[in-house]
């Protein structure tokens, strides 16, 4: 038996069973030995019949006197059972398991969890049954009842009493093979199990001590794996050095920066050092720049792009949208015509003759070229590429990883809005520099924000009509959610004729994602000369629009957006430095909805929110389970077992500052662990 051999071979598994495992991600004897339980029942001392607490749950162990089957309706079948044990009698009741009726044969033993109620009728008591864990040998009772049992991960036709037998008979076999891949120093210093014994009580654990102890150290081992990696893979880049060095614009960075009509706030100009630093050496940048809506970081990727452009390189920009790419461009621009930079607009519908003066343009030097990523799927027109500039990242998703002329290698920024938690820091974008623009420019009014029910809605529309005639602007926000569009498209159309009822006075216009490029610039550039007052949007306004005479947002259906989202949305507003106002309608029905939406009353700081989004949605749902890039931890959770990964970070520095290749005796154990890592990643890109 080898820790690479299929769980079939394993005794009491064989094919059948096997191919349910494989269900589980678990081919191998050793992915079954990893294949950690998903909670634990403490079994240890179970109660007897008669000291079952009534209208609590209860797990009980005993034999099977009778059964009944009785159907009480169509719909609803019955079973009813006689369970006793030394101390008394119960009844049994399962609801809609038929099914059970075969394996529910009197004189075996069963153990029973579920709600128990005393039955006044009968005189006895009775337990609902939720849980059922048929008990046919000794066997069995020993290997289900008595200690903190585990509950697997399941899928349809594995039960636990298989994975657990499956478990048992591993760890009698194969246990022994499980190498330990950490330093004998570090498990000393660190009072570590040994990765047999973390495996052993994390599957069988003995004391609740034992078990944390137990899956601390295999969270600890992966985590370290992938910090190893993700720390050598940046070293890695810092000595590659075929980027090239962008040092020769300080006087046009200087031009540009006095151009300006503010004077850039501190952490913008950190910002910018931060960048400049690294493309004055010829090792790819690779950095995040994170800062809130508003906290002008189009500048800094201005700066960013000026960088190359100085240098004899064309610079790219590109946003996620059509509209953001335009907003950009006509900015940028018209900032850098007195400067005597080129400054291009590439989309992905060009009429031909545009397109063609568009690429004659850039042909003629080194220029700033901004589009969609659109660019990014056309790399072959963009020649000398020096920079590249990756706004709104987190609309693309993972970051991307640019598909560039080979030849090429281009430093990059990526901007963001979105606040990355930490922990995504520490795993998804571990291989980035980050830059945080902490603070925003002078004069800037976050956003009041108020929350209220459907029923409410005209007083926020009352509301907004006395600021209108002020002459302000408002957004009026639908959800535009993928799996439902249509449904979502239809209602930001009732709510367009809604508020053109509500508005007769002022002028209501409507942008969402099915117009074409061009109906929503149009639409977009009414609203910036204020030619429309009330703007109905789905969320296409999410991103980078600038309209500082839009004070007001309306947001309806906010519980279907994610905090982080609604955090963008209301950071349009209020740009022009007066008081704004946010109304979030919505009719939250689970608690959790409740809470974010108070977090978002509560706090203009994104950075909280984004860690509240995470904790309460958890990461999948906030990166896309998918897009996150995150790996498969096997134990490590990264919210709740951040302490452990910020070790496992600090861990890994310095052991890679000793040892950065790893080559020293002690470290080869763990040289081999990265290595398989790695080849398992490159499979995974591969397939
Ligand atoms: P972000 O992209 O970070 O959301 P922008 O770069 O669009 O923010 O900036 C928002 C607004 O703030 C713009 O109108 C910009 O001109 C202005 N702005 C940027 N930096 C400053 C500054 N240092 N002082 C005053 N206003 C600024
Ligand atoms: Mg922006």
């Amino acid at each position: 038996m080898q820790l690479d051999s299929s769980v079939q071979f394993l005794k009491n598994v064989g094919p059948k069973l096997s191919k349910l495992f494989l269900k589980l991600g678990v081919f191998t004897i050793e992915d079954l030995l990893y294949l950690l339980p998903r909670t634990y029942e403490d079994r240890r001392k179970l109660p007897r019949i008669s000291e079952c607490e009534p209208d609590k749950i209860n797990t009980v162990v005993g034999l099977i006197e009778s059964v009944e089957e009785r159907k009480v309706k169509k719909k609803l079948s019955v079973l009813e059972a006689r369970i006793t044990d030394q101390s008394g009698v119960m009844t049994a009741v399962w609801f809609n398991q038929a099914y059970l009726k075969k394996v529910l044969k009197p004189y075996t033993q069963i153990l029973i969890k579920g709600k128990v109620e005393f039955n006044l009728f009968q005189k006895v008591k009775q337990m609902q049954v939720a849980d059922t864990e048929m008990l046919r040998t000794a066997e069995d009772i020993r290997e289900n009842v008595g200690y903190i049992v585990p509950a697997y991960p399941l899928t349809q036709g594995l039960y636990q009493y298989q994975i657990r037998k499956a478990i048992s008979t591993a760890i009698e076999e194969a246990i022994k093979l499980i190498p330990d891949y950490l330093p004998a120093y570090l498990t000393r210093q660190m009072n570590l199990l040994s990765a047999q014994d973390a495996l052993k009580a994390a599957h069988r654990p003995k004391t609740d001590l034992d078990l944390q102890k137990g899956r601390y150290r295999i969270a600890f081992e992966e985590f370290l794996i992938y910090q190893i990696r993700l720390l050598q893979k940046r070293l890695g880049r810092q000595e590659v050095k075929n980027a090239p060095v962008l040092n020769k614009a300080p006087d046009l960075l200087r031009a540009y920066i006095e151009s300006l009509p503010y004077s850039l706030t501190n952490a913008q100009q950190h910002a910018i050092k931060d960048i400049q630093e690294d493309v004055s050496s010829s090792s790819p940048m690779n950095r995040l720049i994170q800062g809130d809506v508003g906290s002008g970081k189009t500048d800094v990727a201005v700066a960013a792009l000026l960088m190359a452009v100085g240098t004899e390189k064309t610079g790219a920009l590109m946003a996620p949208t059509e509209i953001l790419a335009t907003q950009h461009y006509i900015k940028i621009k018209k900032a850098l015509e007195q400067l005597g930079v080129g400054v291009y607009l590439l989309k992905g519908n060009m009429r031909a003759k545009e397109k063609r003066e568009t690429l004659e343009g850039i042909q003629k030097g080194p220029c700033i070229i901004i589009g969609t990523h659109a660019l990014i799927e056309e790399p072959v027109m963009i020649e000398n590429l020096g920079l590249v500039v990756v706004d709104e990242q987190h609309r693309f998703g993972v970051i991307q990883r640019l598909k560039i002329k080979k030849e090429q290698t281009p430093h990059c920024v990526f901007m963001t809005a979105t606040p990355i938690p930490r922990t995504f820091m520490l795993t998804s974008f571990g291989d980035l520099d980050k830059t945080i623009i902490g603070e925003m420019p002078p004069g800037r009014v976050p956003p009041t924000t108020f929350y209220m029910k459907e029923s409410n809605v005209r007083k926020a529309y009352e509301h907004c009509r006395l600021q209108l005639k002020e002459g302000f602007q408002l957004y009026i926000v639908y959800p535009l959610v993928k799996e439902s569009e249509k449904i979502d498209l239809q209602s930001a159309m009732e709510g367009f004729e809604e508020a053109k009822e509500t508005y007769k006075e002022f002028n209501v216009g409507l942008i969402h994602g099915k117009m074409s490029p061009d109906e929503k610039k149009s639409v977009m550039s009414q609203f910036k000369d204020n030619e429309i007052q009330v703007l109905v949007a789905t969320t296409v306004i999410e991103v980078g629009i600038d309209v500082p005479n839009s004070t007001m947002m309306i947001i309806h259906h906010a519980e279907r957006f994610g905090l982080s989202q609604l955090h963008q949305l209301r950071g349009r507003i209020g740009r022009g430095g007066n008081e704004s106002q946010c109304f979030l309608v919505a009719s939250p029905k689970t608690e959790n909805g409740k809470q974010r939406l108070k977090a978002m009353v509560n706090t203009t700081d994104g950075f909280e929110l984004a860690e509240i989004d995470l904790k309460i949605r958890g990461p999948g749902d906030m990166l896309g389970t998918k897009q996150s890039g995150l790996p498969d931890f096997k134990c490590g959770d990264i919210v709740k077992d951040e302490s452990i990964l910020l070790t496992a970070r600090k861990v890994a520095k310095t052991l890679l500052e000793s040892d950065p290749k790893l080559e020293k005796q002690e470290h080869l154990g763990l040289k081999r662990a990265v290595e398989y890592a790695d080849s398992i990643v490159m499979e995974e890109t591969l397939n």
